[in-house]
C-alpha cells in the first residue's frame, strides 16, 4: 500500500480529539522525502541504484522493528551516500522539499512544519552552486506555502560537527544571508569525529542571533549528557535535539526548565536507532520530564524512513503503549506552537514576502 506523504485520495489522517493542526519542529529534508520520490528522481536522473527493484530498495532505506540500524550505521550506508546523493540538485532539491512540506499538509494536517537540511550536503560536493542549491530548497517551500494557505513552514541549516569551523560558517552566513527568505535556525548534526568544539561556535552564534537566527543542536541523544552540557554553556541553544539522555540528569534538567529549552524528541527514531532500548525506557523518559517540567515535542526526525512513522501514528503509539496520555501529548503539541522558530505573529500571510 502507498505509504508515503503524497497520496491525495484519502482524507488526512486525525487522532480522534486532535482538532487543530500539528506541528512538526524536528525533521530532516533527507529522511523525508518519500521513497516513491526518492525512485521518482533515480529513475528521472538514470542513476544507477544498487536495488533494481522498488521494494527492495524500500527494504533497504527504511528502517522498522525488523530491520533497526544504529545511527552511525544509517548515517554512514543509507543517509550521507544514497538519501543525500539523490536528492542533491536544484531539480531533486525543489521537488523533495515541496513534496515533504505539501504532503505533510495533506496527509497528517500538520499546519506547522520546520524541515531542516544542510545545503552542503545537497550540492554533489560543490558541483552545484550552493546559492542555487538553497534557491531551491527556498522554491519548494514557496510552492507549497502557495498551494496551502493554513501551513507555516521554515527551514533550519544543519552544520555538520564533521566539518571545519570554516566550512560551517560558510553556511551560518548563508543562513544569514537568506533569514528574511525563511531560514529560521541553525542546527548541530552528525555525530563527532573527535574535532568538534562548541566553544569554537561562540561568536558566530551570537553573530546569527543577533540577525535573527534561532538555534538547536542535536545533542543528548546516544552520547552522554557532557555534550548537552558544552552546547548549553556556549551557544546557549533554544530548543535540543532529542536531549534525552538528560532524564538522567536532575541538574541538567534543572538548567533546562530555568533557562526554558525546549527538547525536540523523535521516539520512533530514537527507538529504531536503539538510541533508547525499548518501550519502558521511552516511558520512564517522558514522564521523568513531565514529572520535572522540561517541557519536550514529539517530532518524526525521518518521518519516511521509518515504517508508520508520520506524526499522528507516532501520537497513536504513544497513546496506544501507555507512554503519554492523550492530555500529555495535546499539551506536548501546545509547546511546539509556542516554541517554533516561525514568527505565528506575522499577519499577511504564510509567504516570506
Ligand atoms: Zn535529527
Amino acid at each position: 500500500m502507498e505509504r508515503t506523504h503524497i497520496k491525495t485520495s484519502s482524507k488526512p489522517r486525525r487522532l480522534s480529539g486532535f482538532f487543530c493542526g500539528l506541528a512538526d519542529l524536528h525533521a530532516h529534508i533527507g529522511t523525508s522525502i518519500p521513497p516513491s520520490v526518492y525512485w521518482h528522481i533515480a529513475q528521472s536522473e538514470g542513476y544507477k541504484l544498487t536495488k533494481r527493484d522498488y521494494h527492495e530498495f524500500v527494504d533497504f532505506v527504511v528502517l522498522d522493528p525488523f530491520h533497526k540500524s544504529t545511527l552511525k550505521e544509517y548515517l554512514d550506508s543509507v543517509y550521507h551516500p544514497i538519501l543525500d546523493k539523490l536528492s542533491s540538485g536544484s531539480l531533486a532539491l525543489e521537488k523533495g522539499v515541496y513534496e515533504t512540506m505539501s504532503g505533510a499538509y495533506r496527509s497528517n494536517n500538520i499546519t506547522l512544519l520546520e524541515l531542516r537540511g544542510n545545503p552542503m550536503k545537497h550540492n554533489r560536493d560543490g558541483e552545484v552552486d550552493l546559492d542555487h542549491a538553497i534557491m531551491a530548497m527556498l522554491r519548494g517551500m514557496e510552492r507549497a506555502l502557495l498551494e496551502y494557505p493554513k501551513l507555516r513552514a521554515g527551514i533550519i541549516f544543519c552544520l555538520d560537527r564533521q566539518y571545519s569551523l570554516k566550512k560551517n560558517t560558510i553556511i551560518i552566513e548563508k543562513a544569514i544571508k537568506y533569514r528574511s527568505r525563511g531560514i529560521v535556525g541553525l542546527d548541530f548534526s552528525n555525530y563527532d569525529n573527535g574535532t568538534f568544539h562548541f566553544k569554537d561556535y561562540k561568536n558566530i552564534v551570537s553573530k546569527a542571533r543577533r540577525a535573527g537566527l534561532k538555534i538547536t543542536a542535536h545533542s543528548g541523544e546516544t552520547d552522554d549528557t557532557n555534550d548537552m552540557w558544552d552546547c548549553l554553556t556556549y551557544v546557549k541553544p533554544d530548543r535540543i535535539g532529542h536531549g534525552i539522555k538528560a532524564a538522567y540528569d536532575k541538574k541538567l534538567m534543572k538548567m533546562l526548565r530555568e533557562r526554558n529549552i525546549i527538547l525536540e524528541v523523535c521516539p520512533l527514531s530514537n527507538l529504531m536507532t536503539r538510541a533508547i532500548k525499548d518501550n519502558e525506557e521511552l516511558r520512564f523518559i517522558l514522564q521523568t520530564f513531565f514529572k520535572n517540567n522540561v517541557k519536550f515535542t514529539i517530532n518524526t526526525d525521518w518521518p519516511e524512513m521509518i515504517k508508520e512513522a508520520h506524526l499522528v501514528k507516532q501520537y497513536e503509539y504513544l497513546e496506544k503503549n501507555n507512554i503519554l496520555t492523550k492530555k500529555q501529548i495535546k499539551q506536548t503539541i501546545k509547546w511546539s506552537f509556542q516554541h517554533t522558530f516561525i514568527n505565528l505573529k506575522k499577519k499577511n500571510g504564510n509567504l516570506y514576502l
